[in-house]
């Protein structure tokens, strides 16, 4: 034996549910309606023109902070959605996915001891990311079954230690989506602190019934203080591009970069001269929410034969459900249940709260195509009966 050791940076974690999840689905056969991509194909014209940026010998290392076209583009969908000009120079970096930004933006701020308010259930990264810095994380639940922010217990929490507020719209894994009166809430309450706000934004384009989503990037006084992160793989339906972004204000983003060049440094460059053209493109990403609204509805419908009761989801990929009338095992050992006999794979909501309260609540993924819907309520049916 070496004489080596080391403590764990993260002794709690294990592997991501998502990763477990999808195993779990190539082992048992299962329909995948776990871990939040799609299995319908991309734009074909994307595709294409990502392969082109590739013969056409677009393959070496992009500038650090991203292909400039591209955040040009960027820079103009910003304008256009959010009616905020920023500075594709020296606001906007590209990165390897919005977990990657997620990361530098909380790397860049945080400091051993300092406190980050997080809404759970929250997205799988943002707790391990907060202590990987040796900061706390202070997390509020979100009401059930709405999953709203009350923004006085955000009041109370908020201490001298506060450094971030991470938020989430449209919110994985409930699918709520923040309103304009919750971003002035926001907004009221860091006015004169030293708080910054990490803003999730991934899911922007799949916001259903006509709302509007709620950027950060409409506020600017709150985005003097805040970090967004995007994805394009939720944009164009591709995940496995890992392709991402970060807006935020120039000082900001000094210190953004200085965490991120020595991390990723820079992102694939073929998929990043690809979409600097495809962006421009505005038709593409706002048919995206009427899209998206027409799975969930497919969904919801076929799911009535079922005995779950499914809570409303306002956006993303993703709509929860209860199941008080199926069983009263908590949610992980349901969704194991509904993996190896019913042949289904859901996320146990549970799986995005940190501590052990046993929760029952599943989160279904319906970016999926209809026959893919289809076979997995069949077989819920056929398992669980009527
Ligand atoms: N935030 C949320 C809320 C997500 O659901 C995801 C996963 N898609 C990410 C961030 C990470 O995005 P990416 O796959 O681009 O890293
Ligand atoms: N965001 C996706 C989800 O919530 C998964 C991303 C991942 O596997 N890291 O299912």
């Amino acid at each position: 034996m070496l004489p080596l050791s080391f403590s764990s940076k993260l002794p709690d974690a294990g592997t991501t549910i998502f990763t477990v999840m999808s195993a779990l689905a190539i082992e048992h056969n299962a329909v995948n309606l776990g871990q939040g991509f799609p299995d319908f194909p991309m734009n074909q014209e994307l595709a294409c023109l990502a392969a082109k940026a590739i013969t056409d010998g677009y393959n070496q290392y992009a500038p650090m902070a991203g292909w400039m076209p591209l955040r040009e583009s960027i820079a103009e969908k910003v304008d256009f959605l959010y009616s905020l000009s920023v500075d594709p120079d020296s606001e906007i970096t590209i990165v390897p996915g919005g977990t990657c930004a997620i990361y530098c933006a909380l790397t860049a701020i945080l400091q051993p001891g300092d406190e980050v308010i997080v809404f759970e259930p929250a997205y799988d990264s943002y707790i391990p990311n907060i202590l990987v810095n040796k900061a706390v994380p202070i997390k509020i639940p979100l009401s059930i079954p709405d999953f709203r922010i009350d923004w006085n217990s955000v009041k109370s929490a908020i201490t001298e230690k506060t450094r971030a507020i991470v938020i989430n719209t449209p919110h994985n894994p409930t699918g709520s989506i923040l309103s304009a009166s919750d971003l002035q809430q926001l907004s009221a309450l860091v006015k004169g602190t030293g708080i910054y706000v990490v803003s999730d934004e991934v899911y922007e384009h799949l916001v259903f019934d006509g709302k509007q989503h709620e950027s950060v990037l409409r506020y600017p006084e709150l985005f003097a203080r805040s970090f967004v992160c995007y994805s394009f793989g939720k944009v164009y339906n591709c995940t496995g591009w890992k392709l991402g972004y970060c807006i935020s204000p120039a000082e900001l983003t000094t210190e953004f970069r200085k965490i991120y060049q020595f991390n990723a440094f820079s992102a694939f460059t073929p998929t990043q001269v690809a979409i600097a053209s495809f962006l421009k493109n505005h038709a593409v990403y706002l048919e995206l929410s009427q899209q998206m609204q027409e799975n969930r509805d497919y969904f919801i419908n076929l799911m009535r034969a079922t005995d779950f009761n499914l809570l409303h989801s306002s956006g993303s990929y993703f709509i929860c459900g209860t199941y008080e009338r199926i069983s009263d095992e908590p949610d992980k050992d349901l969704a194991l249940r509904l993996t190896k006999e019913a042949g289904v794979v859901t996320i146990p909501v549970s799986a995005f709260y940190q501590d052990s309260t046993e929760k029952r609540i599943l989160r279904f993924c319906f970016s999926k195509k209809k026959e893919t819907l289809e076979l997995a309520v069949d077989r819920l049916i056929k398992y669980l009966g009527h």
